[in-house]
């Protein structure tokens, strides 16, 4: 891999550690499961057709997108497995989405028509408490003729009944029993035919399921056809109590200027920072413009030659600052290393994430479209 993206500041994403955690999603699987790889958002920001490349030779039973322009982009690529896209279609997007042989999901009596119009094939979702999309399960219980009509109608455009689970990352994750429950009772009303394949689980739920949760809950269904990892295969953690995925990502950029500071002078926008004595800053080129969190401000830690390093003052646009007063031999065209690992130490995207009040998901899909990604093959 040439060097020449490493100048300011980038993204380093380890394949081999990638493909280790689809493995494991692989094992979740347990054999009769298919894994369906959710890519979207530019597979968490680490680049779609970078990934979907590195997963095709392990056969994965297709690939995840949330837009119709994605899978439309993926087509274009050379991908001819399953799509399917998983953000419910604004109408109007049907012919697009046909046009590309995407398969949908949909959630209301008028999207499965809209579905059936266009010729695409499709997943019904049930809303079994994520609230935000598919079938709310009181509306199909309380009148199943409907909707079971509409799908008899469909036949073979018919192919899959899932839920999404909300809680499967928490500790002992007693709302999956509760989902899995519902469910059920949703595939005991519409009897779906054994062409139309079942699905829940997302990284958190494979893991725990492959953990022996939900066990009971589970085995009153019939067995699930795929699994939609998403953020264990990139390297984020699912929960405090599921295994961890190995680290995929890597930020870094370069120290750009080194100053040395006297009791008083201020550093960054607001002068929120003041040196309370001697101090030396290294100043990082990468800023909130690249996605990193001006949460960080005053808070964040970066690395610099194998030691932690606070950031002081305001992560500006392009630059950040940090106090490197407890480093020695620190040089203009240093790496720091703001997510992942350098000699002894680590910062993991949970700690960065933990710092601006987020998750790891919105850290990975905002890393900056300047950032170039390389991709490392060990
Ligand atoms: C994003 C998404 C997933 C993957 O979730 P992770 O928590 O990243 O594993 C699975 N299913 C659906 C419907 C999604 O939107």
């Amino acid at each position: 891999m040439s060097t020449d993206a490493r100048t300011r500041a980038w993204v380093e994403v380890e394949a081999a550690a990638l493909l280790r955690n689809y493995r494991r999603m692989q094992r979740a699987a347990g054999g009769h499961a298919g894994v369906l790889p959710m890519v979207k958002a530019d597979a968490y920001g680490l680049g779609m057709t970078e990934v979907v490349d590195l997963l095709r030779p392990l056969r994965p039973a297709g690939f995840g997108v949330a837009t119709v322009e994605a899978g439309v982009r993926l087509r274009g690529h050379g991908v001819d497995e399953r799509i399917v896209v998983f953000t419910p279609l604004a109408p109007g997007e049907e012919v697009r989405a046909a046009r590309g042989g995407l398969e949908v999901v949909v959630g209301s009596l008028d999207s499965i028509a809209r579905a059936c119009s266009a010729g695409l094939v499709f997943h019904l979702e049930v809303d079994t408490g994520m609230g935000r999309a598919g079938l709310p399960l009181a509306e199909l219980l309380s009148d199943p003729g409907e909707v079971a009509v509409a799908l008899r109608s469909a036949g073979e455009l018919w192919t899959g009944l899932f839920t999404h689970l909300h809680s499967a990352d928490e500790s002992g994750a007693p709302e999956v029993d509760t989902q899995l429950d519902r469910f059920r009772s949703a595939v005991e009303v519409l009897e779906p035919p054994p062409s139309v394949e079942l699905h829940v689980d997302n990284s958190a739920g494979a893991l725990l399921r492959a953990g022996g949760g939900a066990r009971a809950a589970a085995e009153r269904l019939p067995p699930f056809a795929l699994l939609r990892p998403g953020i264990h295969l990139y390297g984020g953690a699912s929960g405090p109590e599921l295994p961890s995925p190995d680290p995929v990502v890597s930020l870094r950029a370069r120290v750009v200027r080194i100053a040395d500071l006297e009791a008083g002078d201020t550093v960054g926008y607001g002068a929120t920072w003041r040196a309370p004595g001697a101090t030396r800053i290294a100043t990082l080129a990468i800023g909130y413009g690249d996605g990193l969190p001006r949460a960080l401000s005053n808070r964040g830690e970066v690395l610099l030659h194998g030691r932690r390093v606070p950031v002081v003052g305001r992560v500006s646009m392009d630059m950040t600052t940090a106090n490197i007063s407890g480093v020695e031999g620190v040089r203009v065209g240093d790496v720091a290393t703001l997510i992942g690992r350098d000699g002894e130490e680590a910062v993991s995207i949970e700690e960065v994430a933990g710092w601006a009040g987020t998750i790891p998901y919105e850290i990975l899909t905002g890393l900056g479209a300047r950032l170039p990604r390389i991709w490392e093959s060990e």
